[in-house]
């Protein structure tokens, strides 16, 4: 445009000089008439020459009017049909004459943007640029240039309109925005980051906080890891941290930003947006802490507990020294529990965890490991006798005496240890381990400790999986009672003796010389003893009443403990009665065992057993320490040769000897001999020579199934 009109003016300053007779160009064979005529056709925009008057009357206008004002040259020149001034928006006249007239006055030039009215109704955008000349009559006239610039007025208020609606979001934003420059402080941010940071306006902000790395992070080395990750990804998303608000407040934050680059890479500020994240971390911490706490205690649960001796293994690998892992069980808790109730057990528990607490260090660990079991992780510093020092201030600490629900009670522990690396590596055996010590601290009479050792291990796991599989066994129904007949020298079924069996689902078939010590021991003799005598009175109530000249009977075998205990009498009284059993179809077998010790007690459980009309049987006889003296003062009917002095008896020599003497001795105070375990012709043929009376063993059968009973009494009455 600035082009057209020195070109104009080119062109005037041409004209003269030709008249003026200078042949320069012309020389050259320029001709500029044409050119300028060419250039002004083509020209996007109206070359004009007009009046300086109301009307802007135009003297001479080039081709693009047309394209410009929808009016043409001639329409346009001399006002014939239009003026200028007309075509000039009626808003704009004032404003386009007032700038023009300033410019004018200045001896300027001017340069005007404003709208015309376009002669198909709609409105076009122009800008015009002109000065003022004289014209070949002296007279002062505008000539210049008027250009469309509708559609780049268009994209510029679109582009206005944008950054306005940018500037809206970035205002109005709930999330903090913000630029800041490498060396940290703030090129930009927006209201919601001040109020964030506790800042009245983003500009306090901007002035307040100069330095980002030390001002606002309460790690001032947060700055740099930002750094980093932006220089090694381009970004950070999610980049938590602590900052300080403006009034010392401590908030959470989560930044996403990333840096702004020059073409030569180098950074020019980084950008990003932050979030208030506090409310979440506290929910989020609130959840971690119940996931690894228990809810009555307030101690941490197993799974932190597993945390912590991992962790406490990890510092041991790396730095030696050892860890000792303590399991805690409550002596006496499931009685209280039961006896006064369960807020009472509660309050019994939160306040051993407070005393169990108070005994350790702080680098100790105290969790509850559930029901009334707990433990420690203690960390071995390298001082001598220090964790059984604190396992004393434990057992000493947990039985004072304490009162709940205005009961003085007393409670004890058993405490079981096994240290790292000594007796496990993994936390699975070192609970494992500290729990069957445990077990053994139990076995020693309780409120004691004991560390775990190698012997305890087999045996101990092995016991504590029975123990544990045993609990429940009688519910789940995994005992069964088999039955083993017993038979005269004419090989004549006398009766069977009931054994237990238990075939336990994790354990598999489990016998008896094993789970019956355990079974005792968790008290569930006296269950299983009432199981047995009810089975094996209720299978003997289906046999035929004889079997040849014998009357059948059936012989249950009783545990020392149950023997001392329980009120046996009744219970067989009781089962004889509700299975309808004739007392003298049943006797029990007693081991020697539990002829010593209380023999005035015994004489009476035996009378009161034999008052029924039921036998008793001496077991296992010959291993035992039974006062020979004794025998002879109780009601004995049937004494039964152990297994073992069987064996191998038909050797002779030797071998006969404890067999001839039990049958004899028996014999000899009226009693009935049984030899058990009977296993092939020649031992069968050496007691009968030697006076025996009733034989079991394996050459006869096998303890069966109550079930198989029947057919085998058949086939023993065909004669061989
Ligand atoms: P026990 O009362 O002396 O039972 C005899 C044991 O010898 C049974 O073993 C039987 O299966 C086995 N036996 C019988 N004949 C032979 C033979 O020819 N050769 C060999 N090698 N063994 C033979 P089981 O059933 O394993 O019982 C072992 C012990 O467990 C019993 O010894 C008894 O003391 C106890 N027991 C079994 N059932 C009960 C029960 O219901 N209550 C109580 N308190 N103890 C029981
Ligand atoms: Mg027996
Ligand atoms: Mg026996």
């Amino acid at each position: 445009m600035q082009d057209a009109i020195s070109l104009q003016r080119l062109f005037t300053r041409n004209r003269s000089d030709d008249l003026a007779g200078t042949a320069g160009d012309a020389r050259m064979g320029v001709d500029h008439q044409r050119m300028l005529s060419t250039l002004e056709r083509n020209l996007d925009g109206m070359v004009f020459r007009c009046s300086i008057d109301a009307h802007w009357t135009m003297q001479y206008v080039s081709e693009g009017c047309r394209a410009l004002t929808g009016y043409s040259g001639d329409a346009l020149v001399g006002n014939r049909e239009i003026s200028y001034e007309a075509i000039t928006h009626p808003e704009d006249r004032n404003t386009v004459r007032e700038q023009i007239e300033a410019a004018l006055s200045a001896g300027d030039r001017y340069r005007v943007e404003y709208r015309i009215s376009h002669r198909d109704g709609g409105v076009r955008w122009v800008v015009e640029r002109g000065t003022q000349v004289r014209d070949e009559h002296g007279q002062m006239v505008l000539e210049g240039f008027v250009q469309d610039i509708t559609l780049q007025v268009a994209a510029l208020q679109q582009q206005i309109e944008t950054e306005l609606r940018y500037h809206s979001i970035f205002d109005n934003s709930a999330i903090g925005i913000f630029q800041t420059s490498v060396d940290g402080h703030y090129l930009a941010a927006n209201p919601a980051l001040a109020k964030l940071y506790g800042y009245a306006s983003p500009s306090e902000l901007m002035t307040s906080l100069q330095d980002i790395g030390t001002h606002l992070y309460v790690d001032p080395k947060r700055r740099a890891e930002f750094k980093r990750r932006i220089r090694e990804h381009g970004r950070v998303v999610a980049f938590e941290s602590e900052v300080m608000r403006r009034d010392g407040q401590r908030i959470w934050i989560a930044e996403n930003a990333h840096a702004v680059v020059a073409p030569d890479g180098s950074v020019l500020y980084y950008e990003g947006t932050v979030e208030d994240v506090s409310e979440r971390r506290r929910v989020q911490a609130q959840l971690e802490y119940q996931a690894n706490h228990d809810l009555l205690t307030g101690l941490p649960n197993r799974h932190l507990l597993d945390e912590r001796l991992d962790h406490a293994i990890r510092i041991v690998r790396r730095h030696g020294g050892g860890v000792t892992v303590a399991f805690i069980d409550l002596d006496n808790f499931k009685l209280i529990n039961d006896s006064l109730g369960h807020a009472a057990g509660d309050s019994l528990l939160v306040e051993v965890s407070q005393r169990l607490s108070h005994c350790l260090r702080d680098s100790d660990t105290v969790a509850r490991y559930g029901g009334d079991e707990f433990v420690l992780i203690l960390t071995d510093h390298g001082t001598d006798g220090e964790t059984e020092r604190i396992l004393d201030r434990v057992l000493a600490s947990i039985a004072e005496p304490l009162v709940v629900e205005e009961q003085e009670l007393r409670v004890s522990c058993s405490i079981g240890a096994a240290r790292y690396p000594a007796d496990g590596d993994d936390l699975d055996t070192l609970m494992r381990h500290a729990d069957a010590a445990m077990y053994l601290s139990k076995s020693r009479g309780k409120n004691q400790y004991s560390f775990f050792t190698g012997s305890l291990n087999t045996a101990a796991t092995e016991r504590l999986q029975l123990e544990s599989s045993l609990r429940g066994a009688l519910e789940r129904e995994e005992f069964c009672v088999v039955l083993q007949p017993k038979v005269g020298a004419d090989r004549r079924v006398t009766g069977f003796e009931a054994l237990l069996r238990w075939t336990s689902e994790e354990c598999g078939a489990v016998s008896p010389a094993k789970f019956i010590p355990i079974a005792e021991e968790i008290g569930l003799m006296p269950a299983l003893t009432t199981f047995v005598l009810r089975e094996a009175c209720q299978q003997a109530r289906t046999w035929p009443r004889t079997v040849g000249h014998a009357s059948l009977h059936v012989a249950v075998n009783l545990s020392a403990r149950l023997f001392q205990e329980q009120d046996i009498a009744s219970l067989v009284r009781d089962t004889l009665q509700e299975t309808g059993l004739d007392g003298r179809a049943l006797e029990l077998e007693i081991t020697e065992s539990m002829l010593v010790g209380d023999v005035a007690h015994t004489a009476r459980v035996l009378a009161d057993i034999k008052a029924l009309g039921v036998g008793v049987a001496v077991d296992d006889f010959g291993t035992g320490y039974s006062s020979l003296a004794y025998l002879g003062r109780l009601p004995l009917d049937t004494l039964k040769i152990d297994r073992s002095f069987v064996n191998g008896c038909d050797r002779g020599g030797q071998a006969l000897l404890i067999p001839r003497a039990v049958i004899s001795l028996g014999h000899g105070l009226g009693m009935k001999v049984v030899a058990e375990g009977v296993e092939n012709e020649l031992e069968l043929a050496t007691l009968i020579g030697l006076g025996c009376d009733e034989f079991q063993g394996y050459l006869f059968a096998r303890p069966m199934a109550a079930d198989a009973v029947p057919a085998w009494l058949l086939r023993s009455q065909q004669p061989n």
